[in-house]
């Protein structure tokens, strides 16, 4: 099913690269992250062609739920305790710096995009201390955040942590119009990648710089991006007569909620796995019913899935690609909070392409040292890519395909929810059929 984003978006279709061509920048990946580092990067006087394998929003940005946000999860009391409070605060800052900067861009270029301001909350029905500590972390760091009692959510709550003067969106007709801005070539695959030559399925284009936003960099080595973050999928329903809620709400419990309104639709999301780890299914129903409960009469409209690349330590991978690669560039590991990631993206690969000073480059840098918690998460990931690895020479099973990954070779496992093969090692997913729905894999897969 579609998203409540997609239906009744038109993007305009542009065309395929010609043929060969030289660039002084080029950009694989028209989501949120490609269209604004292409932009920003334009600004800074740097003409820069982007690279879409499909169509202009079609990755994940078309299924987010759009909070513009600093409040990510429970993160400033980990980033001060792990990275001191001058790091922290590059974080707090780059991130509440691109919620003022999505509004400026908004109101000029008169961008009709249901931009809204909302305070955002983290709630819990168990955990008053930690939110009481994340709040004081936050707020160390020179966010405007409290702590209450007092919500909108339709179940009693032991409190919830507040951001004041957060915003949200609808992000295909944001992306719309910023795409607008730059040179796009659509349906047009990088298949390779060798120094300055990117190779396509439409002709080669040579350039000066390559900025990888194709969500999951599909170049394995350099980089090691598979090695270092793992995909976590969640799902979103929306519902009709259900309640307009001010305020957008995370849970912070185990089976905790996503809220944000919508115009009169309100998306519930949960359900999150690890990608390739839902057998038991049961997710969109988990969500139906739970509104049902709490809203008597509402009705659901729309459900969709999305994924997002999860980090050992949260943070995402913005920088340069590789210690080996000094003109490559990637966007990444966003943790489900791309919108704001990818406008710090923008911000920080121009100020690193045109050598401009940018503080914010060391906590984001992908060369960052892992904590020992970090290195924990990282072996638990690095066991699960062994399990897959190992398990490809079992006997196929009964379907049209050969269920090997065919970005690594793992084996993947069925999902009932989605009626999709998911890779439970990187992330990479496929319909019934072998085709591929989600990278990092780059080929469909064989047939039988
Ligand atoms: C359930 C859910 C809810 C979320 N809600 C929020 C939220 O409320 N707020 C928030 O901040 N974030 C949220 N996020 C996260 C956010 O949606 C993502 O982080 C963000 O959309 C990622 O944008 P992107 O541009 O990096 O990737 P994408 O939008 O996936 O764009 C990558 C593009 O690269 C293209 N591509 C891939 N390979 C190639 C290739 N070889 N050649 C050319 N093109 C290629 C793809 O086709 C795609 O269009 C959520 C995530 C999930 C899973």
């Amino acid at each position: 099913m579609k998203s409540v984003w997609t239906a009744g978006t038109e993007i305009r279709e542009r065309e395929s690269l010609p043929g060969d061509m030289e660039a002084e920048a080029v950009v694989i990946g028209a989501g949120l992250a490609g269209i604004l580092t292409a932009y920003y990067l334009k600004q800074a006087g740097i003409e820069a062609v982007v690279l879409e394998a499909d169509r202009i929003g079609s990755g994940q940005t078309k299924n987010t739920t759009a909070k513009i946000t600093s409040q990510h999860n429970l993160i400033y009391d980990h980033l001060i305790r792990t990275f001191g409070a001058r790091m922290a605060g590059q974080y707090a800052n780059a991130n509440q710096n691109a919620i003022e900067e999505y509004e400026r861009l908004v109101r000029e270029k008169h961008i009709e995009c249901d931009f809204t301001r909302a305070p955002a909350f983290l709630y819990s029905v168990t955990h008053r201390a930690i939110l009481l500590k994340e709040t004081e972390a936050a707020r160390r760091l020179g966010i405007e955040a409290s702590f209450g009692t007092d919500c909108e959510l339709p179940f009693p709550i032991e409190g919830a942590m507040k951001f004041e003067n957060q915003a949200k969106f609808h992000p295909l007709k944001f992306l719309s119009r910023m795409s607008e801005e730059v040179t796009v070539y659509e349906r047009t695959k990088a298949l390779k990648v060798e120094e300055d030559l990117i190779e396509t399925d439409k002709g080669c284009v040579r350039a000066r710089c390559i900025v990888f936003a194709s969500h999951f960099p599909f170049i394995n080595i350099p980089g090691y991006y598979f090695a270092r973050m793992y995909q976590e999928r969640s799902y979103i329903a929306a519902f009709q007569d259900a309640e307009d809620l001010e305020g957008m709400y995370l849970g912070i419990d185990r089976d905790g909620l996503s809220f944000r309104s919508f115009g009169e639709t309100l998306l519930i999301g949960g359900g999150s796995h690890r990608t390739g780890v839902n057998r038991q299914g049961g997710q969109y129903e988990m969500l139906k019913h739970r509104a049902s409960a709490w809203y008597p009469g509402c009705r659901e409209t729309a459900h969709w899935s999305a994924q997002d690349c999860m980090t050992p330590d949260g943070i995402p991978y913005i920088g340069r690609f590789s210690g080996r690669k000094q003109d490559w560039y990637v966007a990444t590991g966003f943790g489900k909070w791309g919108m704001t990631s990818s406008m710090v993206s923008a911000h920080i690969l121009t100020a690193l392409i045109t050598g401009q000073n940018c503080p914010e480059t060391e906590i984001f840098s992908p060369r960052r040292k892992f904590t020992a918690g970090a290195a924990g998460k990282l072996a638990v990931h690095g066991a699960h890519s062994v399990k897959g690895l190992t398990e490809h020479m079992l006997p196929a099973g009964q379907g049209r395909v050969i269920p090997n990954c065919s970005h690594m070779g793992c084996r993947l496992k069925w999902n009932p929810e989605e009626e999709s093969y998911d890779c439970p090692c990187h992330g990479s997913r496929f319909d019934r059929d072998g085709n591929l729905i989600d990278g990092p894999a780059q080929m469909d897969l064989r047939r039988k």
